[in-house]
């Protein structure tokens, strides 16, 4: 049977775009199936990038705000000021991404919603086209649970907050995760009042327990937070919204100008009339192998869609083995062990691998764990930012299986650690590496010190080392 296409992508998002450009590099007739008028996905349009854009633009208002009293007035145009800020940030970064770049690596772009009519055959708009392989990269959406009164309420979400002009006055946000806690912490400090509600004991939950006591400790200072605190009910309310909310057993009631929901993603899978293709799905995303195969050997799928992790850079990494399985043939595995990632809160949130609390439970007494508080750094001490911790947690021998910190920047200077990790190198390797000081990342050093520290002192070797210095030398 002859194809129109040797693979066809579906989606032009992270996972996507990575695909398609890789496999035209490779000299595969490609054909690229976006639904939306751009390319670049949730990441650069809702996501990535306007919260980082807006993160920053909060942050400068934050710190002017430490040396002159701001008024509401003053608040209303640096608020519409980030926004437009955020705009342009994206507009520049979709330049990168821009159609033409495809067009002229020989891909055949479609702009409309695909979905399977067979096994090997799309409907693309009013088109129909057929491919030997296929790679599913259609990414995610925001969950909105079903609570009650949610559809007769304006809600926000991260597809919509960043079309915002006017500052609310103040904002409930449902959902303490990565995504709800990095927006709330950006709006408050543009001047919006804003409460968290979070069901679980605490924010940010997948994060190892003592950095997040450290995380909500800090952000609590700039914002509400009300952990074990379950929404009931959503009303309108004058000009804004009133949410009923149950915490530890009791019923209250909050009002606010915006509503933001955050509670999680799901796939965007509904549409692509996967049975049809006879491609399995488990818990709303795409079933997949290792070698991020579907349950049809010719169907792939990357990123949000498969439910792995969803982030921008596993999407990448995800999208650059599919096209060495799907268009070279060959059958690489992706491996999620060294796969770090940072929340952009004010202090940064470095995790990479598994928490003391996961990584005790695999290893037991066999895991070391070595932590420096900021507040022992020289750099920190300097800088008056002492608030923060290094944590690397490492088998007996060395081997790192998790790495966690909160400070200023640490989503920088912390990746030392995954580096070292990724080249299967030691943790006390960093000791013997010089550092320029006093770089923030001679934490990281000072660290893998206490590593030596542990093997030396008070060990059979120090005793024989003590008596070699008193008796020969
Ligand atoms: C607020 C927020 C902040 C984030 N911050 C970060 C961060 O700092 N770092 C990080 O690593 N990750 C971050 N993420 C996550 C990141 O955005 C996603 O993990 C990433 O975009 C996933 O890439 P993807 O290719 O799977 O999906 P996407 O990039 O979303 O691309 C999917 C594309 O498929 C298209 N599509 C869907 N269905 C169809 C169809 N049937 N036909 C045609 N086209 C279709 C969609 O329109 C979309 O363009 C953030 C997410 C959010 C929401």
């Amino acid at each position: 049977m002859s194809f129109d296409y040797q693979i066809a992508v579906i989606g032009g998002g992270s996972g996507g775009l990575t695909v398609a450009a890789g496999a035209a590099s490779f000299g595969a007739k490609v054909a690229l199936i976006e639904r939306k008028p751009h390319l670049g996905g949730d990441c650069l349009h809702y996501g990535c990038m306007p919260s980082k854009a807006l993160i920053q633009a909060a942050k400068e208002v934050f710190e002017t705000s430490k040396y002159q009293q701001l008024t509401d007035v003053d608040y209303d145009r640096l608020f519409e000021g980030a926004m437009n800020r955020v705009e342009e940030a994206v507009k520049d970064v979709q330049d990168h991404d821009s159609k033409d770049r495809f067009v002229e690596l020989g891909i055949d772009l479609f702009e409309a919603e695909a979905f399977f009519e067979d096994e090997h055959t799309l409907r693309v708009g009013d088109r129909r086209i057929t491919a030997k392989r296929f790679v599913v990269s259609t990414g995610s959406s925001p969950f909105i649970p079903p609570i009650n009164g949610v559809d007769t309420v304006d809600y926000l979400t991260n597809e919509t907050i960043f079309s915002l002009r006017k500052r609310p006055r103040s904002m409930v946000v449902i959902g303490g995760g990565i995504i709800g806690v990095e927006l709330s912490h950006a709006m408050s400090r543009l001047g919006v009042e804003v409460t968290v509600l979070e069901g679980g004991d605490k924010i940010l939950s997948n994060e190892d327990g003592e950095i997040t006591d450290i995380a909500q400790r800090s952000i609590t200072k700039e914002l509400h937070v009300l952990t074990n605190a379950t929404a009931d009910r959503i009303d309108p309310f004058e000009e804004g919204v009133k949410v009923s909310y149950t915490k530890d057993g009791v019923q209250n009631v909050i009002q606010a100008d915006r509503l933001l929901i955050a509670t999680g993603r799901k796939a965007n899978i509904e549409s692509l009339n996967l049975e049809q293709a006879g491609v399995e799905v488990s818990n709303g995303s795409i079933n997949v192998d290792s070698s991020l195969k579907t349950s049809q050997k010719h169907i792939f799928a990357v990123g949000d869609c498969n439910g792995s992790m969803p982030f921008t850079h596993v999407a990448g990494m995800e999208g650059k083995i599919a096209v060495s399985n799907a268009v070279l043939g060959l059958s690489r595995k992706a491996s999620y062990e060294k796969i770090p990632w940072v929340v952009y809160t004010s202090p940064e949130i470095y995790h990479l691998g598994l928490t003391e609390q996961e990584a005790r439970e695999k290893y037991g007494d066999d895991l070391l764990t070595f932590k420096t508080k900021l507040s022992n750094n020289d750099r920190f001490m300097a800088e008056r930012n002492t608030e923060g911790l290094v944590k690397v947690l490492t088998t007996n021998r060395g081997k790192i299986v998790g790495a966690h910190a909160i400070g200023a920047g640490a989503g920088e200077w912390m990746q030392e650690v995954g580096t070292v990790q990724a080249l299967n190198k030691k943790f006390q390797a960093i000791s013997n590496i010089i550092h320029p000081y006093p770089a923030r990342n001679n934490v990281i050093s000072q660290t893998a010190d206490l590593y030596w520290r542990e093997k030396l002192f008070g060990s059979r070797l120090n005793d024989i080392i003590r008596w070699y210095v008193k008796k020969l030398r």
